[in-house]
């Protein structure tokens, strides 16, 4: 009998969006000529930045033979790349941070599910609620039942306390995907001191750092005192430069950064990341990488900074309209997704603006049991149909 991982039966079935999905081509069928605004979603719509593109363009001819031909290359990422997210994520932003502790993926989903390979079974894990289910479904996975919810709500302005926290892995994800809240360099730092104190490890997720505009608000976990003893940092070109569809994230591993065998002896996580990564990975494509390496020319600069912008003014768009409507909105000011109050069931609300205004979002229950009463909505959208959905939902609401 071949034995299935029984762990596979004890993950939540996905089943958030398949069933917006299921509700919405229900409420279609019955209404063909409705026109549907989808703010649900979490995938960005601009096309990619032409700086990209260009260079993308003639590593194609590399790849081509009319330039220097690539083949596999190195599974941590093209030098090229790894140093130019070492100067312009981390070291013009005042945090030392060398090309050698930046380890390149095809995505920050894979590193967020992956990590925890490198531990043991038996490590307490911590997430928030509501929470991105990465993290907890790769853990179940894995045959980790010890997995500590730790509530974002109204309260704790959606960052929990470590206070009290036994884990031994904590993962924070700040722009925070679903509430759209950032977490202040002192809540940070306390995360910090907090792992530092227990020898426990934050796994920081910064898939949103690029829609930070408040200033004094933490773009990195290493711009606290002690984070590159306690923490690795997951970040993504996906939302910051419209990679979704290219696939294109980073690991920082720093140097030193140790677990322990049931012995004692240190082991550092680097080369156990590089030994995971060599075996079950070959590296992101070339063309990909001179792509995510033109995000840091002048011009991928800019345009893709121009990008982010009009995200945030969708968002800023939705989140007056709601606010005019009477509700509590998080989120939106430095993320692309608005965490809306609703006072009440979130399916139900979900419902009420699917058949009222025609307009889809994610209902916040799907994300957790703390997420209950809340909707998500994404900025991510033409402006045009955020306009249409906010005067939509103005009236229906
Ligand atoms: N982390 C968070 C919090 C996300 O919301 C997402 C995507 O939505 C990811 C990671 C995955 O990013 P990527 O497209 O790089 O795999």
């Amino acid at each position: 009998m071949l034995h299935a991982n029984e762990n596979y039966a004890r993950i939540k079935p996905t089943y958030l969006f398949a069933e917006i999905a299921h509700r919405v081509a229900e409420y279609q069928r019955a209404n063909p000529s409705a026109h549907v605004i989808r703010l649900g979603i979490g995938d960005v719509t601009e096309p990619l930045a032409p700086a990209v593109i260009a260079a993308m363009h003639r590593a194609v001819d590399d790849e081509g033979g009319r330039g220097e031909f690539h083949g596999y290359g190195p599974e941590q990422g093209y030098g090229f790349l790894r140093e130019k997210i070492a100067e312009f994520d981390f070291r013009r932003r005042g945090v030392g941070i060398s090309a050698e502790e930046i380890l390149v993926s095809d995505g920050a989903k894979c590193d967020c599910g992956n990590f925890q390979e490198l531990f043991s079974e038996d490590v307490k894990i911590a997430v928030g609620d509501p929470v991105y289910p990465v993290y907890v479904d790769s853990n179940v996975m894995a045959g980790r039942r010890d997995i500590a919810l730790l509530p974002c709500t109204a309260e704790n302005g959606f960052v929990p306390s470590p206070a009290g926290c036994d884990a031994d892995i904590a993962y924070l994800c700040y722009p925070n995907n679903p509430t759209g809240a950032v977490a202040t360099a002192a809540q940070l730092q306390e995360w910090v001191d907090w792992a530092n104190a227990r020898g426990s490890l934050i796994i920081f997720d910064a898939a949103y750092e690029a829609f930070i505009r408040t200033p004094g608000v933490p773009h990195s976990i290493y711009e606290c005192a002690g984070a590159k003893k306690c923490a690795v940092e997951i970040r993504s070109f996906s939302k910051t430069a419209g990679f979704t569809g290219v696939r294109c994230g980073y690991t920082v591993v720093p140097d030193g950064l140790c677990a322990y065998h049931a012995d004692g002896t240190a082991v550092e996580l680097r080369p156990m990341w590089t030994r995971r990564q060599t075996t079950k990975f070959n590296g992101a494509s070339y063309i990909t990488q001179r792509g995510a390496e033109a995000v840091y020319s002048p011009e991928g600069l800019a345009q893709t900074k121009a990008a982010v912008d009009f995200y945030l003014g969708n968002a800023r768009i939705i989140k007056e309209a709601l606010s005019k409507s009477g509700y509590s909105v998080t989120g939106g000011d430095d993320s692309p997704y608005l965490w809306v109050d609703v006072k009440g069931d979130s399916w139900g609300f979900f419902d009420r603006l699917l058949t009222a205004a025609n307009v889809v979002v994610t209902p916040g229950a799907g994300f957790g049991s703390a997420g209950e009463g809340y909707i998500r909505v994404s900025a991510f959208n033409s402006r045009a149909n955020v306009l249409e959905a906010v005067r939509r939902m103005e009236k229906a609401l």
